[in-house]
């Protein structure tokens, strides 16, 4: 490793930056925007009158409603997660064997609803600057077997979504895109979720927009969203016809009628949270070894996670010691996403998951780190964690530091 390009802080002069700069309370890398309580208690006052529960009723026919108007989008399931979600939407597009072609830096969700459909998946190296399935590694790893390929928008980030079209239609491939992170982000004059087959949403209680557990399958026709809405309801037509054999996968009153409020609030959430990201750039671009990501000209952005790579022989650190001395601050920054699904026992013995087959995801997965972004962060705390960076910047190890176990 080369040597730091700063003379590296003393211990001493390491204890006193801890002293001045940790935080008093931990601050977290994400924290969900919740409803005002009143508001809430409202809709709650009218479930106990309705005593309508779960089952399309009125507060999951205004989400879906008010969802596909916010988003711009024609034909939207709601589910009650989004794990669920992609799960029914392979079944929907009957991808129930061969293979699916995906990519390893991503939440286990992606890979393993493919295992669960009995698809084998197949791990494609990702782009350097987007994080995202390469299209330029794809057409190599198509086979006899393929089906479809599963991109994922990551942290939000589109995927060069014209050219994975092209590679499928060329091929005759679905693409089912795993859009978890990209609610709200557009790409041109339309919602990134209008590309491909299908998208699926997750509004988990730790993504930019929450119904606390819950997801979505955005589709491009009414067709298939009639067909998702049947095998979310146990493939149940009638009270005397099953037409198929669904599951269960609906999204109950309580979480829609959350969800309504929520949504509310999303545009100031990604107002702050654009603000603050502001806020990390311009300071962290002034610290040698931390990469930041910029905005892409024609996408709104939603901002939904702030992720940095660390270069550990311009910061003088690597990754994982600066992960561990951001906690020293009271910083739980998240190592998104290490290990690559590739790594996991389950996958590890795939001819895809070697890492000679997935250098650039490997790199990033090494140097990833993402902090904390969230509407109700302050200025001032986001200033802080950008001192503390570039202050430590140069620094000696982790386990270097006085009074640490
Ligand atoms: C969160 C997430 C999921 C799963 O969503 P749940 O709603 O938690 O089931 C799937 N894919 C990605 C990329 C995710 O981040």
């Amino acid at each position: 490793m080369a040597p730091p390009v700063q003379p590296s802080p003393e211990p001493q002069a390491l204890a006193d930056l801890v002293r001045r700069h940790r935080f008093a309370e931990p601050v977290p890398v994400t924290s969900p925007t919740m409803p005002s309580r009143e508001a809430y208690q409202r809709s709650l006052a009218r479930l106990w009158e309705t005593r309508w529960l779960t089952n399309d009723g009125e507060f999951h026919q205004q989400l879906r409603a008010s969802l596909s108007g916010y988003l711009g989008v024609e034909h939207l399931s709601l589910c009650s997660n989004g794990t669920l979600a992609l799960l029914l939407a392979l079944q929907a597009f009957r991808i129930t064997s061969g293979e699916v072609i995906t990519t390893p830096f991503t939440f286990p969700a992606t890979v393993h609803a493919l295992y669960w459909n009995r698809v084998r998946p197949v791990f494609c190296d990702i782009d350097e600057k987007t994080f995202n399935l390469d299209p330029r590694r794809v057409e190599a790893l198509i086979g006899p077997e393929t089906r479809a390929l599963m991109p994922v928008h990551v942290f939000g980030h589109p995927c060069d979504v014209e050219a994975l079209q092209a590679i499928a239609d060329k091929h005759g491939l679905a693409v089912i895109y795993d859009a978890a992170h990209a609610m709200g982000v557009r790409y041109g004059e339309r919602s990134i979720l209008e590309y491909g087959d299908c998208s699926i949403l997750s509004f988990h209680a730790t993504k930019l927009f929450s119904t606390i557990e819950g997801g979505a399958i955005v589709t491009r026709s009414r067709a298939q969203r009639v067909r998702i809405d049947y095998l979310k309801n146990f493939g149940i037509e009638d009270e005397e016809t099953v037409i198929g054999p669904g599951i269960n996968g609906k999204l109950n009153e309580f979480q829609a009628a959350f969800g309504l409020l929520q949504l509310e609030m999303l545009d100031d959430e990604i107002r702050n949270r654009q603000r603050l990201a502001g806020i990390y750039r311009r300071r962290l671009r002034e610290v040698p070894g931390v990469l930041v990501r910029e905005d892409v000209p024609g996408v709104r952005h939603n901002y939904a996670y702030f992720p940095i790579l660390v270069d550990p022989h311009r910061f003088g650190m690597t990754r994982d010691d600066l992960y561990g001395r951001l906690l020293d601050f009271n910083v739980r920054s998240r190592k998104y996403f290490y290990p690559l699904c590739s790594h996991y026992a389950c996958y590890a013995a795939l001819p895809s998951a070697h890492r000679d087959n997935l250098p650039v995801a490997e790199r990033i997965a090494e140097r990833v780190l993402c902090l904390p972004l969230y509407g109700t962060l302050e200025d001032a705390a986001v200033e802080q964690i950008c001192e503390i960076l570039a202050a430590l910047q140069g620094a000696p190890p982790a386990a270097a530091l006085p009074g640490r176990p």
